[in-house]
């Protein structure tokens, strides 16, 4: 079900992960940000928009990560954006059908028969440097860093004033920190993008993760500091106090313990 978070703003909330599938309302149709990830779910968003009458006229994808970058035939052929380097990174991930195989091998199985990877990451990289998507509608600015996903974009919808944040700020997920091989400093790269968020703070009144809880104006520097606390108790090897992994988390109790513990061992092996 669409919820409006904001003016001209609403979000549909997907079973898998909580994700969440961004709607802004322009003039001639709708900019259609991570859709959502089982394929039931993007038909019935592709549904109800025809019910509004709401035609998707451009696409976004916060980050090179599968479940970012699905999309529906029912959504038609707009264009599907992302930075120029999500998009290069899409390509050197998945170049061809049998990366879109191997990738399959990382998704559950029980996910995995209810996504369709038929139109998985067929995204136009905006040129470097890009600061806002183009299209007929509210302005979207681009705000781009290296946390989480090469090319990771955070986006500012001015007006309504909502804060996209893709893969950071939420009130269920930790940091998941980009620890592949070239990435030559993740614990700098997320504070770094941190400190970018922070500064589009004062604009915004709404925030909405790309798992977890729509947040209001208190939320977003609230989570923030959240987030940033746990990036340094990492760095630090310090004893962390976190919610989101502590005895009163509300989600992921059976798996995200073990992704944190995952970091803290992959960040000691790097060292
Ligand atoms: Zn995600």
């Amino acid at each position: 079900m669409l919820k409006q978070v904001a003016e001209g703003v609403l979000v549909r909330e997907s079973e898998f992960c909580r994700s969440n599938a961004v709607v802004v309302q322009g003039r001639a149709g709708v900019l259609l940000v991570d859709p959502g990830v089982h394929n039931h779910e993007l038909v019935a968003l592709a549904n109800d928009l025809r019910e509004l009458d709401q035609p998707v006229v451009a696409g976004f994808s916060t980050h090179p990560h599968w479940d970012h970058l699905l999309w529906h035939e029912q959504f038609g052929a707009a264009p599907r954006y992302g930075t120029a380097r999500c998009a290069a990174t899409v390509r050197d991930r998945l170049p061809d059908a049998s990366a879109k195989a191997r990738l399959a091998g990382w998704i559950p199985p029980d996910i995995y028969e209810q996504i369709s990877m038929d139109l998985l990451g067929v995204i136009t990289g905006l040129p470097a440097g890009t600061a806002r998507i183009p299209w007929d509608g509210p302005e979207v600015r681009i705000v781009e860093h290296q946390a989480h996903a090469p090319g990771h974009a955070a986006l500012v919808i001015e007006g309504p004033g909502v804060l996209v944040a893709g893969d950071m700020l939420s009130d269920v997920l930790i940091p998941m920190l980009d620890l592949n091989d070239d990435t030559a400093d993740p614990i700098e790269d997320y504070l770094a993008a941190l400190r970018r968020i922070e500064g589009v703070a004062g604009e915004v009144d709404v925030v909405v993760p790309g798992h977890g809880s729509v947040g209001g104006a208190d939320q977003v520097r609230a989570r923030i500091e959240r987030d940033r606390a746990y990036v340094r108790a990492v760095r630090d090897a310090e004893v962390l106090d976190d919610p989101r992994i502590g005895p009163s988390a509300t989600f992921g109790r059976d798996w995200l313990p073990g992704v944190h513990e995952r970091q803290v061992q992959r960040l000691a092996e790097r060292r």
